[in-house]
């Protein structure tokens, strides 16, 4: 197990046979060294592929993509799930279902901040159905910038996510790959062949 499998263990709860809880230390209160090694881990894998800008959706993906931004010394644009006043004029969004709230919300961000010479990494912290990761790769598709690839904190890869965004030739680099949340526990991919 990894350093993030390893806390999953210790401090995630499980809700459901599809949900799990990090609250204590992602989804709700922070823990900042594990976000720095979850950053250092996301530079480590995308270090070589010319990434010039990081794009992630509030609120839950800033965390681990500031600190990816960090170390790849490139800038984070999150694109936000409301409107605001301030995000006005020339917009890029996409509709996106959202796993957890069971509701459609509209994420945009602002052609200002991702244009066609941009090459992007995608960060999230969940990978389930996929939804929210598509509806980030085709915001960045329209603004004409390059995806090279999607970097998760924690796929639950018994859902479609992983798979879909594969097939669609997108490289995804999940830290946490949970296999199962069957009977209260929290099983791993690389558990399961061992
Ligand atoms: P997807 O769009 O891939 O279906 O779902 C991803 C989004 O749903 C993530 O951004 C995350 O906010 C939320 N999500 C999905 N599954 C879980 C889960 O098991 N636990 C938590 N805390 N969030 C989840």
């Amino acid at each position: 197990m990894n350093f993030l499998e390893k806390r999953i263990k210790k401090d995630g709860k499980v809700l459901s046979e599809h949900v799990l809880k990090v609250d204590s230390f992602l989804n709700h209160q922070i823990d900042p060294n594990l976000m720095l090694e979850i950053g250092k881990e996301f530079a480590e894998r995308f270090a070589n592929d010319g990434v010039t800008k990081i794009v992630t959706i509030e609120s839950s993906g800033i965390a681990p993509a500031v600190m990816a931004g960090l170390f790849l010394k490139v800038p984070v644009v999150f694109a936000r799930k409301r409107k605001s006043l301030t995000l006005n004029g020339d917009l890029l969004t996409a509709s996106v279902h959202s796993f957890t709230k069971n509701e459609t919300n509209e994420i945009s961000i602002s052609k200002k901040y991702v244009n066609k010479e941009d090459r992007v990494l995608i960060i999230d912290d969940f990978l389930a159905n996929g939804q929210a990761a598509l509806g980030l790769v085709e915001i960045v598709q329209q603004s004409g910038a390059k995806v090279k690839g999607i970097g998760i904190v924690i796929e639950k890869s018994f859902q479609q996510g992983a798979q879909i965004l594969t097939k669609q030739g997108l490289r995804v680099e999940s830290i946490a790959r949970i296999a199962s949340l069957d009977n209260g526990e929290v099983t791993f991919i690389n558990e399961k062949v061992e």
